[in-house]
């Protein structure tokens, strides 16, 4: 049998050998006694990569987006975010059980907000009205298909912020990705926000954890949220090591991924019953939409799936397509073959 061509997403990465055999070597300690010095040295150098003073290695990007939003709230209060966002999509509705807080969903461009529709979206001080604290934005944004915010933009959205009065949390799951698309340095983004948030279990291809930044002030209230929710660790050195071992030897080839998905993007383009946009690719994720009339999302995914390619369902019609360090260019060439044969189209 052959190993599949697995896209569903970029959390099914495995650790290499050479990231285990760091693992394993791992010093450790009782991290919730602060006492691992992999997980401080993972820590010091997430926060000199992102420009802040401080970083907490957490079991989740979830509960670093959950623990922003509990430090960045108070119960009762407002938080705007793009309607496709992490939060409102795929949180199961933590805010509303840790934080108490409402979602303001924005229609985003692409899951991008712009600076103008924060500002019409806060309203006057009011009775009536739960106030607006908190702004998420997500970088790159998952639904918006990979989409990566202009620096400028996020630079401007920050100025209103402030003058409105809402901190920012960055949802930067894959944070790094939009810094290869771009040339920005992860700092340059961070700086525009309270807190941000890595997934290292992605594309960066760790076993588990993220990264939550921010002030000393700020970390200090996080770890506490972060017992709270159940999240202190112990030795949890050996989960760090991954995650130390990610930052410094998978970050330059994220750029092989963007590439591949380019490339699986074209391929799939050139397939009649398919509506893609090569040209909306930006960084690993491609969504497309399945057009070929009574076929669907569902039963196209489980048609490559019998050809041992993988993708996502992502609605009624549209399909998702993730590309990471466990893919090549040849599995894009199987992919784009699969796809065909499920279209019955002919070769060529
Ligand atoms: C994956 C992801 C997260 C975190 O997901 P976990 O599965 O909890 O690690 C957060 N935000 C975005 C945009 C994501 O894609």
């Amino acid at each position: 049998m052959p190993i599949p061509v697995d896209l569903r997403s970029d959390t099914v990465t495995r650790p290499t050998p050479a990231m285990r055999a760091a693992m394993a070597e791992a010093p450790v300690g009782d991290d919730v006694f602060g006492e691992d010095p992999t997980v401080n040295a993972l820590q010091e150098m997430a926060a000199g990569l992102l420009g802040k003073e401080a970083a907490l290695f957490v079991p989740s990007g979830t509960m670093a987006n959950q623990i922003a939003i509990r430090i960045l709230t108070d119960p009762g209060d407002e938080v705007l975010l793009d309607a496709q966002s992490h939060p409102i999509s795929s949180e199961s509705g933590a805010a509303a059980v840790i934080s108490s807080v409402t979602f303001r969903p924005l229609p985003g461009h692409r899951g991008l907000l712009s600076p103008e529709q924060v500002r019409a979206a806060v309203r006057p001080e009011n009775i009536h009205y739960a106030p607006a604290r908190l702004c998420c934005l997500e970088n790159t944004h998952n639904q918006g298909g990979g989409s990566v915010y202009a620096l400028e933009t996020v630079a401007a959205i920050r100025e209103t912020a402030a003058d409105l009065g809402l901190s920012i949390h960055l949802d930067g799951a894959r944070l790094f990705n939009a810094c290869a698309a771009t040339g920005h340095a992860p700092s340059d983004y961070a700086r525009h926000a309270d807190t941000v948030s890595f997934c290292l279990s992605k594309g960066l291809g760790a076993p588990v954890g993220s990264i939550l930044a921010g002030s000393r002030g700020l970390m200090k209230k996080a770890l506490r949220w972060r017992k709270v929710m159940g999240g202190g660790m112990r030795q949890a050195g050996i989960l760090a090591a991954g995650g130390i071992y990610a930052l410094t030897h998978h970050v330059a080839r994220l750029a092989e991924d963007h590439e591949n998905a380019a490339v699986l993007a074209q391929g799939l383009a050139g397939l009649r019953g398919l509506e893609v946009r090569p040209e909306e690719v930006e960084t690993n994720i491609v969504i497309f939409r399945v057009t070929r009339p009574g076929l669907g999302a569902a039963e196209f995914v489980r048609r490559l799936a019998a050809r041992q390619v993988l993708m996502l369902p992502f609605g009624l019609d549209a399909v998702r397509a993730v590309t990471h360090l466990d893919v090549n260019r040849a599995g894009m060439e199987t992919a784009i073959q699969a796809a065909r044969a499920v279209l019955e189209l002919e070769d060529g």
